[in-house]
């Protein structure tokens, strides 16, 4: 720490998660003299307690769904159970390597990484157990935990949240999954393949209920399909533990018993006592309120990732960061486009999207200022073989470019990244439509939805 006492930082960055880490790569990749101050493990949600971790045991459910599914492929197996110790392990595993890799990457940018809780006390000091760290500039990265609601009580044993949820070392019978966003979803798709009974309860009208209403349709088709029971456009109204777990009331009158509740209803920032409020930054509801350059109203100060009120990603978190990084660097970035911003639920099936929905794109530019297209993948090859339904859905700009792509079917995940460029570079269908896409793949869709909105389907009925 002596080496610390007496510098003044280029940056000093309080929160090792995505948005943070991120901004500390880029900004000593830019020259700059970095600090970086980490309360739990470098890598923070997203690593440890998020997306890896979570995209892990989804893997392990295919693979469970595989091996239960196989005879439909007149492959023989037989489906023993699931080991959830040793699923643990593997994801365990799977962090851990992650986990390795980054803070050697940390320290192989030459990064000052302070561990410790640290607080705001000036516009450019960040104070960790007693020391005083200087920056030119400073970071807020604190990023966010997961929520509840008013009296509902996390007891970590018969009510959780994704934290809980995922050091279980047992499959739980039963669990209602209160919130049908993200997170939720994922949860319950990995407990239905891993053999539970699950009920989701989502209080808007709609699973996925940010994604096009078409998707979030087609995501209840696919749920019920499997057997995933879910309860919509209700209100939770309480719990009561039972001997078995818990009582589960709804404000419609209905009850759901379970062995487990999960509690998914979103996150919130983390910033109480922190300093901020105390230094003269700008919040509201708690969030860090930011420009488009994720500046704060204090000169010297940025915030970035799940405390600022963006889309809560970790690759939001990492471009936010890079901008950061970039403008204190003295580049010029160009302040991101979040609805150019890929998004994925890796449910099975997986929804996935870029671009506004229809529902937007008819409030900018009218009832007949759009076009949209909807791709069955029963036309896609590749989609048959591995016996998936879905879509891919378009919606256009009448005369214009492509502003939204929706879709829906196991791996379509794995499109989104086609469908950001077409977003991104503004593409007019008949553009994508002379691009050649590999036969067979899924990939297909893609390039056949904008052959169909270009007015010439191939593998689809006119
Ligand atoms: C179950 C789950 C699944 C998810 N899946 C995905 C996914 O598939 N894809 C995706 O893009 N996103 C996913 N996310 C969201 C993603 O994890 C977050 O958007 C991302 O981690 C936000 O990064 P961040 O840096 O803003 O915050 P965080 O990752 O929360 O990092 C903030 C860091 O700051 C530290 N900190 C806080 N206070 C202090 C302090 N006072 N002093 C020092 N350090 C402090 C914390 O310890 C933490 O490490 C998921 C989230 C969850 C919960």
């Amino acid at each position: 720490m002596a080496e610390t006492a007496s510098t003044v930082f280029d940056v000093v960055i309080l929160g090792g998660g995505s948005g943070g880490y991120a901004c500390a790569l880029r900004a000593s990749q830019l020259g700059m003299n970095v600090a970086l101050v980490e309360k739990g493990k470098l890598g923070g949600t997203c690593l440890h307690q998020g997306c890896i971790p979570t995209k892990a045991l989804l893997h392990a459910a295919e693979v469970a769904d595989s091996s239960r599914e196989s005879e439909q492929f007149g492959v023989r197996s037989t489906f023993e159970g699931i080991d959830m110790p040793a699923v643990n392990e593997y994801k365990d595993g799977v962090v851990a390597r992650l986990y390795k890799g980054l803070q050697g990457l940390v320290k192989s940018r030459k990064i000052t990484y302070i561990e410790g809780s640290g607080r705001l006390v000036s516009p450019t000091t960040v104070e960790v157990d007693g020391q005083r760290l200087e920056g030119r500039h400073i970071v807020l990265a604190t990023g966010s935990v997961p929520k509840s609601l008013p009296g509902l009580d996390i007891d970590a044993e018969r009510v959780i949240n994704s934290d809980h949820a995922l050091t279980l070392d047992t499959v739980p019978s039963s669990v209602v999954v209160l919130g049908g966003g993200v997170i939720g979803c994922e949860f319950a798709s990995v407990w239905k393949s891993f053999g539970a009974d699950v009920t989701i309860v989502e209080a808007l009208p709609h699973l996925v209920p940010l994604e096009d209403e078409q998707a979030s349709k087609s995501l209840e088709r696919a749920f019920r399909k499997r057997g995933i029971g879910f309860e919509l456009g209700a209100r939770f109204a309480g719990v009561e533990k039972t001997e078995a777990g818990v009582r589960v009331s709804l404000e419609n009158g209905k009850q759901v018993e379970a062995e487990l509740l999960l509690v998914a209803v979103g996150r919130g920032p983390v910033s109480a006592d922190l300093g901020y409020e105390e230094v003269g930054v700008e919040m509201e509801r708690g969030f860090v309120k930011v420009d488009g350059y994720c500046q704060t109203n204090v000169a010297t100060i940025s915030a970035v990732g799940d405390l600022i009120p963006t889309l809560q990603l970790a690759h939001v978190g990492f471009g936010e960061g890079i901008l950061v990084a970039e403008r204190l660097g003295g580049l010029d970035p160009a302040p991101i486009d979040y609805d150019g911003v890929p998004r994925v639920t890796y449910s099975e099936p997986e929804v996935a999207s870029v671009g506004i929905t229809e529902a937007k794109a008819k409030e900018k530019y009218g009832d007949d200022g759009i076009a949209t297209v909807t791709y069955d993948l029963a036309g896609n090859g590749k989609s048959q073989i591995l016996k998936t339904a879905g879509f891919v859905k378009l919606v256009r700009q009448k005369d214009g470019p492509v502003v939204g792509i929706h879709m829906v079917g196991s791996r379509v995940g794995e499109l989104v990244a086609e469908a950001q460029l077409i977003y991104g570079w503004e593409a007019y269908p008949d553009d994508v439509a002379q691009l050649i896409h590999a036969h067979p793949t899924q990939t297909e869709a893609v390039g056949e939805a904008h052959l169909a909105l270009a007015g010439k389907p191939l593998h689809a009925h006119s």
